[in-house]
């Protein structure tokens, strides 16, 4: 580890969600990838277990992506989407709407998961004083959601460990409880999922003329933990959202593009979102691009003259920038030709096969899966479901030794995320599954006996 290029990322950088502490003891410079795999600059080379961060699709080096940006960089890398569009924005958008759920008709661009949620939040708020209800400015935000790393997003967080300390910072929001099965009372999903959406509809009967929208994440609580929503709850959310007036924000950021066996998760249930942020998956891992889509009725709301101030202001220097929407919309063709969605759908079936095999360790408390989502909680005691000291850091350690053997990923505390690129075959998944297995049940057995020491 002496590498020159490890000297200076020690010396130099700063890196997002990191204690660089911890960076220093366990520094890692990525050089290259290819398919599912990176390569480091010492030559070892790891299954990308998490799809970079949850971005991946088709894989590193992938040649049709390739392919475009550099055709696109014959023509032009970026001009701006202020007052003028550009040739890939456009058709990217068509594509977009194409593929979403129909009621969504505008395509708004932005460069990140957090820019695009913020962005359906000011939507939100200026299109019910658009249409002279101004009083409807407040949100309503679920509990334990995770919606990116801007102020804004972070108000509408609720995960202590990342946006506590920016409390005096933030905006406030109502919270409404979501059913998080493992960790209820009774652990029935039914009646945690009824429970939770008695609770949002006392919320909403009693603030509902304050209320310009709820935010949620589709199906799944990334961040929060990859906890899986009950059958029915996304679209008695909707429900309850259309019954009281409030517009459904729906964050499709981690589970959008094929990710969890759809193409958008909120097909699940058949629900048509007012607002829906996209982002991570969009070009296939490559560039940094993002959308808000919005319903014909909002974008109305804003369109007049100019005078009547209705205009949306708001935007980025690299909004829709054309490398990006470029490598996107060959990301979406790909998706088309190679029968993507479809074989997430089917290979996360074999996946479920192999993820059971590990619920029989002694320390694996609970394993979600929707698609190629998985989160893997490991717990002290499967009886009690009693969580390892925090202070143990198991999940991190555990993520350490998969290093150690060849796979890259991050944990959310004690829950092992595993999000494979898309195309991952079977026989990939199996041995990814067992690097998983080695990690945990080697880390989780040293962890037992300091603990009961
Ligand atoms: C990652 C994520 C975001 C933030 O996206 P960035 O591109 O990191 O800003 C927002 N919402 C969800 C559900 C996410 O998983």
């Amino acid at each position: 580890m002496s590498h020159e290029l490890i000297e200076k990322s020690k010396k130099y950088l700063w890196l997002p969600f990191t204690q660089m502490k911890d960076y220093d003891e366990n520094p890692i410079v990525i050089e290259s990838g290819n398919g599912i795999k990176v390569k480091d600059v010492d030559g070892k080379e790891y299954y990308d277990g998490f799809s970079a961060l949850w971005l991946n699709v088709h894989g590193h080096r992938k040649k049709e992506l390739d392919e475009a940006i550099k055709k696109q960089l014959d023509k032009i890398a970026h001009s701006t989407l202020l007052g003028m569009t550009n040739v890939p924005a456009t058709e990217l958008a068509e594509k977009l709407i194409e593929i979403s759920p129909e009621k969504l008709t505008r395509v708004f661009y932005s460069d990140s998961g957090a820019e695009a949620m913020e962005i359906a939040l000011k939507m939100a708020f200026q299109y019910w004083k658009n249409i002279e209800r101004p009083e409807k400015q407040k949100f309503i935000a679920m509990k334990n959601g995770y919606h990116g790393d801007t102020i804004g997003t972070v108000s509408i967080g609720s995960i202590d460990l990342y946006h506590h300390v920016y409390g005096p910072l933030m905006f406030e929001s109502f919270k409404a409880p979501i059913p998080d099965v493992y960790h209820s009372k009774s652990g029935n999903p039914v009646q945690c999922r009824d429970e939770c959406l008695a609770i949002l509809e006392k919320l909403l009967v009693e603030k509902h003329q304050e209320i310009a929208a709820l935010t949620i994440e589709s199906m799944v609580q990334g961040a929060g933990g990859m906890i899986v929503m009950p059958e029915g709850f996304l679209s008695g959310v909707r429900e309850l959202c259309s019954k009281y007036d409030v517009l459904m924000i729906v964050d499709e950021v981690a589970t959008g593009f094929g990710r969890t066996g759809k193409m958008f998760a909120c097909e699940h249930e058949g629900v048509q979102p007012d607002l829906m942020a996209v982002g991570k998956g969009i070009t296939g891992g490559y560039l940094p691009i993002a959308a808000t889509l919005a319903t014909e009725d909002i974008y109305q709301a804003f369109y007049d003259d100019y005078n009547k101030l209705k205009t949306l202001f708001h935007g980025h220097s690299y909004t829709g920038n054309q490398l990006g929407c470029a490598v996107a919309l060959e990301n979406l063709r790909l998706f088309e030709r190679e029968n993507l969605v479809e074989k997430v759908a089917e290979k996360s079936e074999y996946l479920h096969l192999l993820l059971e095999e590990l619920k029989l360790l002694p320390h694996v408390g609970d394993i979600r899966q929707l698609g190629f989502m998985c989160g893997i909680e490991l717990v002290y005691s499967k009886e009690t479901n009693e969580p390892f000291p925090a202070e143990k850091r198991v999940g991190y350690h555990t993520t350490l030794k998969m290093r150690e053997l060849g796979m890259l990923t991050r944990p959310l505390g004690d829950v092992i995320v595993f999000m494979p690129p898309h195309v991952s075959t079977k026989e990939e998944l199996k041995v990814m599954v067992n690097i998983l297995k080695e990690a945990i049940i080697e880390v989780t057995n040293g962890v037992k006996e300091v603990g009961t020491r």
